[in-house]
């Protein structure tokens, strides 16, 4: 007798992000801030009340009240996730059956098409062109191949870029498939629709603790959508999604609004620091280097010779993200941030 795998994970590999150990990690899009001593007191002392005997709340009711608090929304409309990671999963599963067709858009991230396909959904790939699209293509071509799923990251993963609000609503308002809208990075940038989610019968709205909140370690996210769809993410999801240290230390720091709302516009701060540093250094090897102007935490730039470029800040102990023939770099503290120009321009001078 002989186990074969089936086709569909027959060729999988782990997730592995960059190994080894570096001095300055801008690889992943994390905050350069951990918790402050007195937040960190706080989550402690919530941690020290969790009945760890017990199993979780399976809706996190404090913690999606302390986020819907935090963004002015209604708390009936937002479900919390291990991670926005789980609740792409988990929408796959359940708004997809075999061979319905899901539209990505490219570049973008990279989790879309992977859990799609682990749904036996039918991928269909849209290209960006000069790393934009137009609403209007796709809307076409959505109607065109009778799309179950949009999904795509807003502003974007990996091109920094971002479609505005008055776009999204027609895109949204023109295709009666459900439409996923990725805000990972709307943090620092001020173009949300998730405020009027519940306003639309197709919209899914997904956001996330691990970037501007710097809570990546406690895996949070959240969906935000109107009843109906929300009914179905709760019934879908596993009963025990989110662990209780996680809701606890999660409430603890959604809480604190105004050292959330420093922590961005630091982050956002570091952010037009590093490009503006990328864009002296483009202007000194000329065609060399083309960054792009962000509108998340991090800036993502074509470089010549991409490859030889990232190996180079490795051997520097230093963390980017290489992707094809650009190199996404996270904001990172001004430390790091002079660290990596410093390496590229040590590469491009010899
Ligand atoms: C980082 C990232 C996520 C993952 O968020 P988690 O909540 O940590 O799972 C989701 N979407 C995009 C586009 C991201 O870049």
């Amino acid at each position: 007798m002989s186990f074969v795998l089936n086709e569909k994970i027959r060729n999988l590999t782990p997730y592995s992000p960059v190994e080894g150990e570096y001095a300055v990690r801008l690889d992943a899009n994390e905050s350069y801030f951990s918790l402050s001593e007195e937040i960190l007191s706080e989550v402690k002392e919530a941690i020290g009340k969790v009945d760890f005997n017990r199993y979780p709340d399976p809706f996190a009711s404090e913690l999606c009240e302390a986020f819907s608090k935090f963004y002015g929304i209604d708390k009936n409309f937002v479900t919390a996730g291990n991670g926005s990671d789980e609740l792409i999963s988990v929408i796959m599963n359940a708004f997809l059956q075999k061979g319905d067709k899901v539209m990505t858009v490219t570049p973008d991230f990279s989790m879309y098409a992977f859990y799609a396909s682990l749904a036996e959904a039918q991928c269909i790939d849209f290209f960006k062109t000069n790393l934009e699209f137009s609403v209007d293509n796709v809307i076409k071509e959505a109607k065109e191949q009778k799309i179950r799923v949009l999904i795509f990251s807003n502003p974007c993963n990996p091109t920094s870029l971002g479609v505005k609000r008055e776009d999204m609503k027609r895109l949204i308002s023109s295709l009666d498939c459900l439409v996923v809208l990725d805000e990972a990075y709307m943090d620092f940038w001020d173009e949300s629709l998730i405020n009027e989610a519940e306003k639309y019968d197709n919209l899914l709205i997904l956001r996330t603790c691990s970037k501007a909140f710097g809570l990546a370690a406690m895996r949070l996210g959240f969906a935000v959508a109107n009843k109906t769809i929300t009914d179905v993410i709760r019934s879908v999801k596993s009963p025990y999604n989110v662990n209780s240290l996680s809701q606890a230390a999660g409430t603890v720091v959604l809480k604190h609004a105004d050292y959330l709302k420093e922590c961005t516009d630091s982050i956002k701060k570091s952010r037009d620091d590093l490009y503006k540093m990328i864009t002296a250094l483009s202007e000194k090897y000329k065609g060399k280097i083309k960054p792009v102007a962000p509108v998340t935490n991090f800036v993502y730039t074509e470089f010549e010779k991409a490859e030889e470029l990232f190996e180079f800040l490795k051997t520097k102990g230093i963390a980017v993200r290489k992707m094809g023939t650009h190199l996404r770099i996270s904001a990172g503290s001004e430390e790091e941030n002079r660290a990596v120009c410093e390496g590229i321009d040590l590469f491009y001078k010899s």
